[in-house]
């Protein structure tokens, strides 16, 4: 088995019975079956399906000695190779608008980066990241992923101390002890979104100031190991608001978003990448190309967002006959800009990707990173400037239902605009406030600005990493002419 169907991959999930709690209550019987998650998980099946579909294949697929793998998997070595992936990407971000931001190829590039980086690892834990790799391809998994420990203190001094702590009093996960059979992980972390409805989960240890060994391990274990448990926060997806005309994004591409609590939980040996291990967890990101992958599949995916952006304002500007206004042109342009400075930055990154030690294809790191600092300021920006194309467009929402109401008072007719009629006029402008403004929409901004890390931080990266001395130096011989 290496490409799962829809079906089978929610048929495992079922079986799972992941420990789960959504508005207080523990998830029982079919998780799928559930209101929070039935319509992702209808979705995330058509990810799956869509690897098996004709028409599709070619292009998210690659043969590997005769059998189809995802391409998530492939180890890139060419330029065409990255051409493939983000293609492959593309494809699959175009069918919920982007708005899915950890589709299952955000992992998979996860687990094939740290594997084909294998010996950046400590030997005793090689296999691990080969057995890593296999296990995913030959079960096609799906994993959420922890990052992030809780916000309990983020001032640059603070760490929790065991002997200042009764072990009860443990907030961020860490390791206990060790057993025989592997090590003892304890406490909570953030942010996992999809956790709960993935075959696994990936941590890697949080990005912080302070490392100490007890934060400083990576493994992959499955969602249903004994004393994993899931948090969800209040889903945007409701046995209430399940109507696609109503709640066109919320009711299918909620990911649900989860706090992860690790109770006493074994990670067996080789289920460990690296455990007490400081000099590897402050550098794994960076020494494996981990972050650039991971960039490079989230500006494909922001991308294609930019353009379902753009075709939503278009079609609502156009709908009340507004384009001809010089600042409504001025905003799509600015959404216009965007999307051509996040595709010329991509294109540049990946026409000067390079091999790295460990013979994989890294596209260019700073292009990558300059559109994610772009973006974690502009998505804002784009989502604002749709508001004022609708204006109270966003607000006038009746519902579906609305419509099948008196004929003679019909909203269908006073809603009409020049170019649609009353319910498609209702439908469009409910789409657009479903990315932007529902619960779901608002979401959605916060992820665009967080989910690759603090925008602070980040820019400090970049600021960092780029090469200035060219232009320092230049300066220096300019004023010396
Ligand atoms: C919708 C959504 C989905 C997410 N999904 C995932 C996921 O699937 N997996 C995962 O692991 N994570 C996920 N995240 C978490 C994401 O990685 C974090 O939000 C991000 O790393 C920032 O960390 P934080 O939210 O804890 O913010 P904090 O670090 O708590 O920052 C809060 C504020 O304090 C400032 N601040 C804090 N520390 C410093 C400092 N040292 N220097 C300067 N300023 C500082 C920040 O700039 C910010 O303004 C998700 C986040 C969101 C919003």
């Amino acid at each position: 088995m290496t490409l799962l169907s829809g079906k089978q991959y929610i048929d495992r999930l079922d079986q799972m019975n992941n420990d789960v709690w959504v508005a207080g209550e523990r998830v029982r019987g079919k998780i799928s079956a559930h209101p929070a998650f039935k319509g992702i998980l209808n979705t995330k099946a058509h990810i799956y399906n869509m690897y098996l579909d004709k028409e599709y294949k070619a292009k998210l697929t690659y043969s590997n000695n005769g059998i189809d793998q995802k391409i998530s998997f492939q180890i890139p070595k060419t330029i065409k190779d990255l051409q493939k992936r983000r293609q492959a990407t593309q494809l699959i971000a175009r069918t919920n608008g982007g708005t899915i931001g950890r589709s299952p190829d955000y992992i998979h590039t996860a687990i094939m980066t740290l594997s084909q980086s294998k010996s950046f690892f400590d030997t005793r834990f090689q296999k691990n990241l080969n057995s890593a790799l296999e296990r995913a391809i030959e079960n096609d998994l799906s994993y959420t992923h922890s990052f992030v420990n809780p916000q309990t203190n983020r001032s640059t001094h603070y760490t929790e101390y065991l002997h200042d702590l009764k072990e009860g009093e443990i907030i961020a996960a860490r390791m206990l002890h060790e057993t025989e059979e592997g090590i003892i992980i304890h406490g909570a972390r953030l942010l996992a979104t999809q956790g709960g409805i993935t075959d696994e989960i990936l941590v890697l240890p949080a990005a912080s100031t302070i490392m100490e060994p007890w934060y400083a391990f990576a493994f992959t274990i499955p969602s249903n190991t004994k004393g994993v448990r899931f948090y969800c926060r209040e889903p945007y997806s409701t046995s209430t608001n399940n109507n696609l005309f109503n709640y066109p994004l919320s009711s299918r591409f909620d990911e649900i978003d989860t706090v992860v609590i690790f109770d006493h939980v074994l990670i067996p040996w080789e289920r460990i990448f690296f455990y007490n291990d400081c000099k590897r967890a402050k550098t794994v990101f960076q020494q494996t190309d981990l972050n650039m992958m991971l960039l490079f599949q989230a500006v494909s995916r922001q991308i294609i967002k930019t353009e379902f952006l753009l075709g939503i304002s278009e079609s609502l500007a156009s709908s009340i006959a507004i384009t001809q206004y010089q600042h409504i042109q001025e905003k799509i342009s600015e959404i216009i800009v965007t999307l051509e400075i996040m595709k010329a930055l991509l294109y540049r990154a990946e026409q000067n990707a390079s091999p790295n030690a460990y013979g994989m294809m890294v596209p260019l790191a700073t292009p990558l990173m300059s559109a994610s600092t772009f973006y974690q300021k502009m998505y804002p920006k784009l989502t604002d400037f749709l508001h004022q194309i609708g204006a109270s467009g966003l607000i006038s929402l009746p519902i579906e239902a609305d419509f099948e109401l008196d004929p003679t008072l019909s909203l269908e007719h006073y809603l009409r605009t020049q170019t649609l009629d009353g319910k498609r006029k209702v439908q469009l402008s409910r789409l657009a406030w479903d990315l932007t403004m529902s619960a779901f929409g608002s979401r959605q901004t916060q992820y665009e600005r967080y989910f690759f890390g603090d925008p602070i931080r980040l820019a400090s990266a970049l600021y960092q990493a780029y090469p200035k001395e060219p232009f320092t130096d230049h300066i220096h011989h300019f004023l010396k002419e």
